[in-house]
C-alpha cells in the first residue's frame, strides 16, 4: 500500500514535470542607444523576479547596429534587440495574455510572441470568467489557449482550480513579466524627436555619438585659420585645446554665444575641401592598421577610433589628433620622396649639411649616436659614431668631410650612411 503511494507520488511528480513545458519566444525592437542602458536595468529588476519564480531569466541580445547621422554631425546609434523569454504552459495550456479591465476601458495585452494574438472577441466580452461562469467585477482576466487550439478566459481566483497546477499565480506571473518586458521594449522604442538638436550642445544625454568626418573638418578649419594645434596635454588657460574649440564650434549652443562669437563660427565654418581633407586623415588612420604597420599604441588607437565612425564623446581628444598625425605623416612622406643617395660607396667626399636631430642609443660598447643629417637639396644622410662632433647646431648648415659607407632603404626613404665625418 504504502509502495503504491510512493509510486503514485512519483508518477504524480513525473506528470507535473511533463506538463509544465515552456516555449521559447523571441521578439524584435528597434531601440536607441541612450535608452538601451534603462531597458537593460527595467530587465534586470523584472529577472529578479522572474528568479524567484524560477522560471528562465529575460535576454536581450543586440542582433545589429546602425548609425543614423544628423545634418547636426552628432550620430544616433540604433540597435535591433530581440528580446527572448519563455511563456509559461501547463497541460497543454498556455498563456497568450492579459485584458485590464478598468471601469469601461480593457486593456489588451499580449504576450511577445509570433503568431498568439488575443482573439479580437475578446475585446468587448466583459471580465467574464469561463472557468465559474460568474461575471463580477475583475481587475484581469487571462487568455489561455489550449493546443487544439481552443481558448478560454479565466479570471486570476480560478487559474487554480481550472489548470489544476497547485502554483498557477506563479504562471500568471511569469506571463505578466512577458507582457511588462514588451511594454518596456515598445516604450523604450519610441523617441521622442521633438527637441530641435542644435541646442542641445555637446554631451547632452541624448547623444552619444558623433559624426567622426564632420568633427575633423571643423578641427582642421580650426587649425588652418590659427596656424597651429594645442593638443589636450599643451592646453593651458590663454590656450584652448583645439579638440575643445572644435566642440563648442560644431555644437554650438546658440543661447550661450556672442555674436562675436557666432561670426566667427560662420567665417570657419568647414568647406568641401576641409571635408575631404577629413576624409583622406580617416583613410589614413584606419590605414594603420589594415596595413599591419608596427604602429605605437597612440597610432593603434586613433586608427581603432578612424574605423568606429560614430564616435564617443568620450574620445573626442584623440579623434581631433588624428588631423596632426596625419599632417606629419604626410609630411614624413613627402621628405621620403625627395631624399635621394649621395656620393660614391667607399670614398671620402666633401658635403654641406644641416643637423636635424641626434638619437643616442646604450649598448655594451657605452653610448651610440645617430646623427641624422639632411643636404641642401633635402637628401637624408646618417653618421652612427660613439664619438661625435662636439658644438654642431640643430638646422645650422656646415661644410663636412665624410666617407660614403653604403646606401640604403629605412622606413621607405633612401638615405646614404656615412662615416669618419670632420667639420671642414
Ligand atoms: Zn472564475
Amino acid at each position: 500500500m504504502f509502495s503504491l503511494f510512493i509510486s503514485f507520488i512519483v508518477i504524480f511528480f513525473l506528470s507535473m514535470c511533463f506538463n509544465v513545458t515552456t516555449a521559447s519566444k523571441a521578439i524584435q525592437y528597434e531601440i536607441i542607444d541612450y535608452k538601451l542602458d534603462q531597458l537593460k536595468e527595467d530587465i534586470e529588476r523584472l529577472n529578479k523576479r522572474a528568479k524567484r519564480l524560477h522560471c528562465k531569466p529575460i535576454e536581450i541580445i543586440i542582433m545589429s547596429e546602425q548609425n543614423e547621422e544628423k545634418k547636426s554631425g552628432y550620430i544616433r546609434k540604433w540597435y535591433t534587440i530581440e528580446i527572448t523569454g519563455e511563456t509559461p504552459k501547463y497541460k497543454g495550456w498556455s498563456f497568450v495574455g492579459i485584458i485590464q479591465h478598468i471601469d469601461d476601458v480593457k486593456i489588451i495585452k499580449s504576450i511577445p510572441g509570433e503568431d498568439e494574438e488575443i482573439p479580437t472577441q475578446y475585446r468587448d466580452r466583459g471580465a467574464i470568467c469561463d472557468h465559474c461562469q460568474v461575471n463580477r467585477y475583475r481587475k484581469d482576466t487571462f487568455i489561455i489557449r489550449h493546443d487544439n487550439g481552443t481558448y478560454k478566459q479565466v479570471g486570476r481566483q480560478c487559474l487554480k482550480d481550472f489548470l489544476g497546477h497547485d502554483n498557477p499565480h506563479n504562471l500568471a506571473a511569469q506571463a505578466e513579466i512577458l507582457i511588462q518586458v514588451s511594454d518596456l521594449a515598445c516604450m523604450y522604442s519610441e523617441v521622442e524627436d521633438y527637441i530641435d538638436d542644435v541646442n542641445r550642445g555637446p554631451k547632452s544625454a541624448q547623444y552619444k555619438y558623433f559624426s567622426l568626418a564632420q568633427y575633423l573638418s571643423w578641427v582642421i578649419s580650426i587649425v588652418n585659420n590659427r596656424g597651429y594645434f594645442v593638443s589636450r596635454s599643451k592646453a593651458s588657460y590663454e590656450q584652448r585645446a583645439t579638440y575643445d574649440i572644435a566642440q563648442d564650434l560644431m555644437f554650438p549652443i546658440w543661447g550661450k554665444m556672442s555674436a562675436r562669437e557666432k561670426d566667427y563660427r560662420e567665417s570657419i565654418e568647414p568647406g568641401e575641401k576641409e571635408i575631404e581633407t577629413a576624409h583622406r586623415a580617416i583613410e589614413w588612420a584606419e590605414s594603420l592598421i589594415d596595413n599591419n604597420e608596427d604602429v605605437n599604441d597612440y597610432l593603434y588607437n586613433i586608427s581603432s577610433i578612424a574605423k568606429l565612425k560614430a564616435i564617443d564623446f568620450n574620445l573626442i581628444g584623440y579623434a581631433a589628433s588624428i588631423y596632426p598625425a596625419y599632417n606629419k605623416a604626410m609630411e614624413k612622406k613627402e621628405e621620403s620622396k625627395i631624399s635621394n643617395y649621395v656620393g660614391t660607396i667607399g670614398k671620402r667626399e666633401n658635403f654641406t649639411v644641416t643637423l636635424e636631430k641626434v638619437l643616442t642609443f646604450e649598448n655594451h660598447y657605452g653610448l651610440i649616436y645617430f646623427y641624422l643629417f639632411k643636404d641642401l637639396t633635402g637628401n637624408k644622410l646618417v653618421w652612427k659614431t660613439n664619438t661625435g662632433i662636439n658644438d654642431l647646431e640643430i638646422n645650422i648648415p656646415v661644410a663636412v668631410k665624410a666617407t660614403i659607407k653604403k646606401h640604403e632603404i629605412k622606413y621607405d626613404c633612401k638615405q646614404t650612411v656615412i662615416n669618419r665625418v670632420v667639420l671642414i
